[in-house]
């Protein structure tokens, strides 16, 4: 099937862009990536009026430093992130998660606001900014907001953005040298969406911890007693702990999806304290 008739729009500037949006009175659509738009418009699950191409805007492709954090560009795509084109964002855990999402082709043409806002409930920047604590910047031509990425989804393709409105960025902050990071997914086959995943961030010295499970029916669920132990004792938890936070972040799963997500835990964390991070 093909996509039904739309006219495409393609702005030079984030203002156009944005006027562009607020015009179309919720029938026109930014377009990043196209890798999952373009399916959803050929299986004509979505038919906007207009399409509003914002992958080259200037203002969306730039990363950048402002004081204890780096902001990423909306159209900044995955493949940027895995090759290391942008230095701030080298050697981060951002470019470590950047190489495992779908393939490369995707990863080519696919971008951090893209997948943000289709909110894909196994997708990995989702989980990733949520445990990093990071912020989603969104525009609008009125102005901008920024929004606690673990408040941003609400649900399943479900999020805080309202009509008029796309995300410029994500504002990610800068990690201290003690901070320690891992990341886990299971899937049924390289590139496929994730069945069970975990990100995890412990910094000894800010004391703060944060484990987040995602690919669940919903947005990405934060642990907070697991990672309240571990910010305290500055260990990795025995497996019953890990049980128990997970029987009460998805309370809905079935035994087995259980075991999954709680091996996806323990083997996040086991990156986490893995020996070479120790002092
Ligand atoms: C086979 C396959 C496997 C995949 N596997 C994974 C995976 O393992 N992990 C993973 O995380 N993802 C995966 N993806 C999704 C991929 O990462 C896409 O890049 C992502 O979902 C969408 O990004 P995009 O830039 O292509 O967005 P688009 O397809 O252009 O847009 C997606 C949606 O977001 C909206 N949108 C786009 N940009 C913005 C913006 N800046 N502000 C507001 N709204 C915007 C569009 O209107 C549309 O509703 C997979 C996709 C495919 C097709």
């Amino acid at each position: 099937m093909k996509a039904a008739n739309f006219e495409y729009r393609r702005p030079a500037t984030l203002a156009e862009a944005l006027r562009l949006l607020a015009e179309g009175q919720g029938q026109a659509k930014p377009i990043g990536g196209g890798q999952s738009l373009g399916p959803m418009l050929n299986l004509r699950l979505t038919r906007p009026k207009q399409v509003i191409d914002i992958a080259a805007l200037p203002e969306l492709r730039q990363v950048r430093e402002e004081g204890a954090w780096i902001r990423v560009g909306a159209a900044v795509t995955h493949a940027e992130i895995e090759d290391g084109t942008h230095a701030l964002l080298r050697g981060t855990p951002m470019q470590s998660v950047a190489g495992g999402i779908a393939y490369r082709a995707i990863r080519n043409r696919g971008t951090v606001g893209g997948s943000l806002a289709h909110a894909d409930p196994a997708a990995d920047w989702v989980l990733t900014a949520s445990a990093l604590g990071a912020e989603v910047e969104i525009a609008a031509a009125a102005g901008t907001r920024r929004v606690a990425a673990d408040r941003f989804m609400h649900g399943a393709y479900t999020t805080a953005l309202g009509e008029g409105e796309l995300i410029a960025a994500l504002w990610v902050p800068r990690l201290g040298a003690s901070a320690r990071w891992g990341y886990f997914k299971f899937c049924r086959k390289t590139g496929e969406f994730a069945e069970a995943s975990c990100a995890a961030l412990f910094d000894a010295e800010r004391k703060v911890a944060r484990i987040v499970i995602g690919a669940l029916d919903s947005a990405p669920q934060a642990l907070p007693s697991l990672a309240a132990q571990v910010a305290r004792s500055g260990e990795k938890p025995v497996r019953p702990a890990i049980e128990a936070a997970v029987k009460v972040a998805a309370p809905g799963k079935d035994a087995v999806d259980r075991k999954l997500l709680v091996a996806a835990v323990e083997r996040c964390l086991g990156q986490v304290f893995m020996p070479e991070h120790a002092e």
